[in-house]
């Protein structure tokens, strides 16, 4: 398969060498030139493995069926809770799809398990010698999922940068008790926008890149501005299809709704990839907090990050520039593309044609949600069904009932659940209870206590480990501590 950059169709490469760059060297993100077909009926009798395995090998189709098979098992396999990897809940009013059942308590784990061994079978069939240097930034779940996935993975190296203060307590924890050879987590004063930035620059930057040249290192990005983030995701939208047809609760054919908690864009696009693909998906919610800054691109086509950035509950949706979009500009306007990032980076914004406008309204409903209706929407989760969700997720059920109410639609519908409640114990509680202690570990026992469940072990152990990440750097910094890590090869 051929991927094109989003803002010159001119820079191509294949799918290994895509996942290799990371992204492509006029800054653009990678594109498959076609969506291949994939019809839910050719799923039957597959689990999730099964179905992962046919999707990467219709995207990365210079891997052989074998490797393709070989890198999934790996990935997956003992990593999550168990074998069906993402659950699929039944509740009154919807359908819930529990992506956190990975080793770090968060979507991201779906796909940045495949990842690390993505790039090694890349490296290892165009015949790269270098050690991959990536380069993450996170707004706290891509980071701890990234050092995860690649923690110990030979031929690699990983640095994640994430914003100072922007992060919950636990999933900071998570990051800084890192094990591992070859992990480097660095705070950075600023928000995610200025980290995410920052990586970016870094990778434009002529400096480092002669920096990492000379070392022998190979910069790629973790972050879902890579394409190999993005593809492991669909599997997800069409297993939870097959489960609901298996279980008899759709027909064959039938639309379902989603809805997505969203940040980056990157989760609800791989939505909007598998309905490409022949996925019958009817409407795809976008659900944003007080950063809603896509809320307002979707209803009124225009995209404007002047504005303020709030800190709210659910951290991991604070981003004002959500990099996956402009895939999405890709599909509906084409080699205008460019211009428009060029203006956002310059102006700030940019407006799309009447056009392009009405076509995205067709596929995509998207509203907001702020901390407090988030947590209106955990008590009522909970009150109603005896389901306790995280704060993320509690944005994409509110916004799944907004729409709901206003299209008056009955279609079935799934929220996609992308991190554990354990993870935001004292926001979780706080919205059951009207109050939380100040320490997270209290916050924890106590959820059990009201819920009933365990936490997950990987998160109480977090308590009292030592912290081995310390860093703090200034944006400005961020490069030149980068470049010294790369001589010094101290890790
Ligand atoms: C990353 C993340 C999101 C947003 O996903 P995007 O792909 O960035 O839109 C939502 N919820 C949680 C818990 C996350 O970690």
């Amino acid at each position: 398969m051929i991927y094109f950059s989003t803002r010159d169709n001119k820079h191509k490469a294949d799918g290994l060498t895509a996942v290799l760059n990371g992204i492509a060297p006029d800054g653009g993100l990678y594109m498959p030139e076609r969506f291949p077909k994939l019809l839910p009926e050719e799923l039957s009798g597959l689990d999730a493995m099964g179905i992962a395995k046919k999707i990467l090998g219709a995207y990365f189709d210079e891997l052989t069926a074998e490797e393709v098979s070989e890198l999934v098992e790996a990935s997956y396999a003992g990593r999550f809770e168990n074998e069906d990897l993402t659950p699929l809940v039944p509740l009154k009013g919807a359908y819930v799809l529990e992506l956190f059942r990975g080793p770090t308590q968060a979507f991201k784990d779906v796909a940045l398990s495949v990842l690390p061994h993505l790039m090694a079978a890349a490296k290892k069939k165009l015949g790269v010698k270098k050690e991959m240097l990536i380069l993450t930034a996170t707004s706290g779940d891509t980071g701890k999922a990234a050092l995860s996935g690649f923690c110990d993975v030979e031929g690699t190296r990983i640095a994640v940068f994430y914003p100072e203060g922007g992060v919950s307590a636990i999933q900071r924890l998570q990051m800084t008790t890192q094990q591992g050879n070859n992990v480097c987590v660095c705070a950075v004063r600023g928000n995610f926008d200025d980290a995410q930035s920052g990586v970016k620059a870094i990778f434009a930057s002529e400096q480092v890149r002669q920096a990492f040249e000379a070392n022998g290192f190979l910069p790629s990005s973790a972050n879902s501005i890579n394409i190999g983030r993005l593809v492991p995701q669909i599997m997800y939208y069409y297993k939870a299809y097959c489960d609901l047809v298996k279980r008899g609760e759709v027909l064959m054919g039938e639309p379902i709704d989603f809805a997505v908690p969203t940040g980056n864009f990157g989760d609800i696009l791989a939505g909007y990839f598998a309905k490409k693909m022949g996925l019958p998906v009817g409407k795809l919610i976008c659900a944003s907090n007080a950063n809603d800054v896509l809320t307002e691109f979707f209803t009124t086509g225009r995209y404007d990050r002047r504005r303020a950035f709030y800190k709210t509950a659910s951290p991991s949706m604070d981003i004002l520039i959500s990099s996956n979009l402009e895939r999405l500009l890709y599909l509906v306007c084409g080699d205008k593309t460019k211009a428009y990032m060029e203006q956002l980076s310059r102006d700030g914004y940019y407006e799309l044609s009447e056009e392009a406008f009405a076509l995205l309204k067709r596929e995509f409903f998207a509203t907001r949600c702020g901390d407090d209706g988030a947590f209106a929407a955990i008590r009522r989760v909970f009150e109603a069904e005896h389901y306790l969700c995280d704060t993320h997720t509690a944005v994409a059920f509110d916004a799944l009932w907004q729409y709901q109410k206003a299209e008056k639609s009955g279609a079935p519908a799934v929220v996609l659940s992308t991190a554990s409640p354990f993870k935001f114990p004292r926001d979780v509680l706080f919205a059951l209870t009207g109050s939380a202690p100040d320490d997270e570990f209290a916050a924890i026992k106590k959820l059990e206590e009201i819920s009933g469940l365990l936490a997950p072990a990987a998160l109480t152990g977090l308590k009292g480990v030592l912290q081995r990440h310390t860093d703090v750097v200034n944006l400005k910094e961020m490069e030149p501590y980068l470049i010294r890590k790369a001589e010094q090869k101290t890790w």
